[in-house]
């Protein structure tokens, strides 16, 4: 394209305006470019919107000035943009941006209940089968990890499979601040509103974090008065109850009370056992009733713990040939082994093969040394190697009583003491039996 003037003349204007207009030239500007020339009006084009608005407010009289400098005629000048404006960026409260998404599993028929829960869970059924009147607001509580939002997100899949033209609103605590923010920065607090006074069903998971944001805690006041007034469904969850909410305005924590406050704690060893085997069954994983307890038993502070102990024994099944078992889950959770059970039979096995003797006489009354030595040996590792009374060990020795086993553990645990060889026997006896299970 033919440039409107001579590249010389342009040349001189960028000069004239470099060394004439110092602190208004910007690097920019060597960017600039004279599109057309149109009765002495001279339109230059620069990259953005922005350049073009910097250069309308600061910028006209000056090259007004450069090219009267230049051509020796009298112009003004008019900026253009290159590219347009880019669009707005929409309101994060008025896309899906933000919404918690609700997980698939977390509906009524999945979650577990028991003492811990019944209220919470039968309260939360009652207000998404008659939104905004059962209970209004529902207020669940807990710590982590105990099924608030499991309940809250079942409450929202009820009520939007129950009634698919309501406006449902769920959302955490952050993002409805963050939503205020966003719309009291761009002066859009009337599309806010709309968004949340029209909801049908309003759900804020950990509420608590509103307490230390006021503004938003005031903007929320009236949010939940206007859907409270018309008797839509407010369902809000935090990690301890209303009052308990450090700097929670009172009037808020009224409002909480109003309608139906309910806890959810810790869950007792059955039902933890039911959630266990619950999440088991949801994801068709086959453990054994064994594991089951050992996983309830270990973890009794957090439901999320219990899950991640099932997949972790799982996963480590995966790499040992799918099967899941005791010594498995043990493994997988990172738990020492079990001490071997030894039985007296084979302690009595052991020995006698040992010393070459008959098991009836270990059994028996003979008391020559060559059977009473390992007889002595047999009663030591009895005491030492199993659970068993000194009257149960005394019982596999013909009926002896138990002053007779303790003669005898103490007669080989003093001679061990001093006697080398039969020091590393014994060892090596212990071993043997530890190992045979
Ligand atoms: P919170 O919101 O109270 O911290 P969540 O609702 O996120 O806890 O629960 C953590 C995990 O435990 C989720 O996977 C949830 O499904 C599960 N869970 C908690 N309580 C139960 C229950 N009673 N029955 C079944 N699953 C539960
Ligand atoms: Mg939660």
């Amino acid at each position: 394209m033919r440039q409107p003037i001579q590249d010389s003349v342009w040349n001189d204007v960028m000069q004239y305006m470099r060394v004439r207009f110092e602190d208004l030239a910007r690097g920019w500007f060597a960017r600039l470019e004279p599109v057309s020339l149109d009765r002495g009006i001279l339109t230059i084009s620069a990259e953005n919107p922005p350049q073009v608005r910097y250069l309308n407010e600061h910028c006209t009289r000056a090259f007004s000035e450069a090219l009267q400098a230049a051509t020796g005629r009298i112009m003004t000048v008019q900026f253009e943009s290159r590219t347009a404006e880019p669009a707005p960026k929409p309101l994060s409260f008025e896309t899906e941006e933000g919404e918690l998404h609700l997980g698939g599993e977390n509906v009524f028929r999945n979650f577990v209940t028991g003492p811990c829960n019944r209220l919470a869970h039968a309260a939360a059924m009652a207000a998404s089968e008659n939104p905004g009147r059962a209970y209004n607001p529902l207020f669940i509580h807990g710590g982590a990890g105990l099924g608030k939002t499991h309940l809250l997100q079942a409450v929202c899949h009820r009520v939007r499979n129950d009634n698919p033209n309501f406006r449902l609103a769920y959302l955490s605590c952050e993002t409805f601040s963050n939503h205020f923010l966003e719309a009291v920065e761009r002066g859009a607090m009337h599309q806010f509103r709309y968004r949340y006074r029209h909801a049908d069903l309003l759900v804020i998971d950990d509420i608590q974090f509103l307490a230390a944001r006021e503004r938003s805690q005031e903007e929320f006041f009236h949010t939940f008065n206007t859907l409270h007034q018309s008797e839509r469904q407010i369902v809000l969850s935090a990690d301890c109850s209303p009052e308990e909410i450090p700097s929670l305005e009172d009037r808020l924590v009224s409002r909480f009370n109003s309608g139906l406050v309910a806890s959810v704690d810790r869950p007792c060893l059955e039902t933890r056992m039911a959630i266990v085997r619950a999440k088991a069954k949801l994801r068709c994983i086959d453990a054994p009733e064994d594991v089951v307890k050992l996983i309830a038993a270990r973890y009794d502070a957090n439901v999320r713990e219990l899950t991640g102990a099932l997949h972790k024994i799982d996963l480590l099944s995966q790499t040992q040939g799918g099967k899941i078992d005791l010594n498995i889950a043990r493994e997988a959770l990172g738990m020492p082994k079990p001490q071997t059970q030894v039985a007296i039979p084979d302690i009595l096995n052991t020995v006698a093969t040992m010393y070459n003797v008959r098991l009836s006489d270990l059994q028996g009354k003979k008391r020559t040394r060559s059977i009473a030595f390992p007889r002595h040996i047999c009663m030591y590792l009895a005491r030492e190697l199993t659970p068993l009374s000194l009257e149960e060990i005394g019982g596999y020795f013909g009926g002896r009583d138990h002053s007779t086993v303790i003669h005898a553990h103490r007669l080989i645990g003093d001679r061990r003491k001093t006697d080398d060889q039969l020091d590393q026997t014994l060892d090596k006896l212990r071993l043997t039996l530890r190992n045979n299970h």
